[in-house]
């Protein structure tokens, strides 16, 4: 059975939280929010309750889960975070910024997928932080989503995936950030995975600008071999295919228009008025000065479109600055390389889905 912990408040939702944390101290699993995505959490030193969400979520066990805490201390019960960075990690954190160093011998090797790294974060949410101190051990949490599919933004997306599989699901609202946290290599000083925590963010924090590859902006390169162990796996897919369209913006609707009425676009609000008339359906993220905002609706419209009356979908692309890189990963990824730049593109990939 699962119950379901609406949280309105801290204060009110004390009891909630005490309900949450004692399922998981008795190898429960529990589905909780934090300011990028909803998480589905277990004690992260209880192999079998790790196990369960492999099972659960449908991932792949070399996939590692990040190990969520409340301090600095709780960090250094489970990973060897570099003196050199001690100091820069406690100013930084809760944050949306998760590294990845040493593990120590205590975590079960089902968390760290065999490695001998370990992925570690501080969540920057009240209501995450209450429950990880409650709770009083680390809590193991991958976000909360059958794995290939796009991330639970909100409760009742998670109520969806996981309603009878999990023991609780707490449900706090709309995600602030909506995408998930920025993932670093500290001792490559390298970003496997952008997300809320923007590269500008990590070089103010820092003083030096992390690499970023061109894996994790998920531009294919077939030749290099992953560096996270996440990389390598479909994310995001929503049922319905989607196409990403890479030309001048101005040329969409021109682009698209022989699909007319086949498809949903996906877009800022902007360029959803520009597309009134072409697409069936659309939904807009957001304005385009709120790259914020359409980033925070990305995971939700992709979750949407699989309801709309539509063959398809056409994203547009965002720059890769600030959260847009973040964007871009998660829009590679959910189009899994299905790109189009003109009309005969597009028929071409129609052509190969049909
Ligand atoms: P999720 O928890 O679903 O947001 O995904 C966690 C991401 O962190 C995945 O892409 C993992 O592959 C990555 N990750 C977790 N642990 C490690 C590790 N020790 N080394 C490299 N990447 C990791
Ligand atoms: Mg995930």
């Amino acid at each position: 059975m699962t119950i379901i912990l609406k949280i309105q408040g801290l204060r009110k939702g004390a009891k909630q939280i005490r309900q949450a944390a004692a399922i998981l101290r008795g190898g429960g699993i529990v589905v909780f929010p934090t300011e990028t995505v909803y998480g589905i959490g277990a004690d992260a030193l209880n192999p079998d309750a790790c196990r369960r969400i492999y099972s659960i979520k449908g991932r792949a066990g070399d996939n590692p889960l990040i190990v969520h805490v409340s301090s600095m201390e709780m960090a250094e019960t489970v990973a060897r975070i570099p003196e050199r960075y001690f100091g820069t990690m406690r100013r930084i954190w809760p944050a949306p910024l998760t590294i990845i160093v040493k593990a120590k011998p205590i975590v079960p090797k089902v968390v760290t997928g065999g490695l001998d790294t370990i992925a570690i974060r501080m969540p920057d949410s009240e209501v995450a932080l209450s429950l990880i101190r409650e709770s009083g051990v680390p809590i193991a949490a991958p976000s909360a989503n059958i794995s290939s599919k796009p991330s639970s933004t909100r409760a009742s997306h998670a109520i969806k995936y996981f309603y009878g599989k999990v023991d609780a699901i707490m449900d706090s609202g709309r995600s602030k950030f909506g995408l998930e946290s920025t993932v670093i290599d500290l001792k490559k000083f390298t970003i496997l995975r952008p997300g809320s925590y923007t590269v500008d963010q990590v070089q103010k924090a820092f003083g030096k600008r992390p690499k970023v590859t061109s894996q994790s902006r998920a531009i294919s390169d077939s030749r290099s071999r992953p560096s996270s162990p996440g990389m390598k796996y479909r994310h995001y897919s929503p049922e319905k295919p989607i196409f990403l369209f890479t030309g001048d913006p101005r040329a969409l609707p021109a682009a698209s228009e022989s699909f007319r009425g086949e498809f949903t676009f996906i877009g800022s609000r902007e360029s959803c008025r520009a597309m009134r008339g072409t697409a069936k359906n659309s939904i807009a993220l957001g304005s385009r000065r709120d790259p914020g905002r359409m980033a925070s609706m990305l995971f939700d419209a992709l979750i949407a479109l699989d309801g709309m009356e539509s063959r398809f979908a056409i994203i547009e692309q965002f720059k890769e600055e600030g959260i847009g890189l973040a964007m871009m990963n998660r829009i590679r990824k959910a189009c899994a390389h299905k790109y189009f730049s003109d009309e005969r593109g597009l028929s071409r990939r129609v052509r190969e889905i049909s």
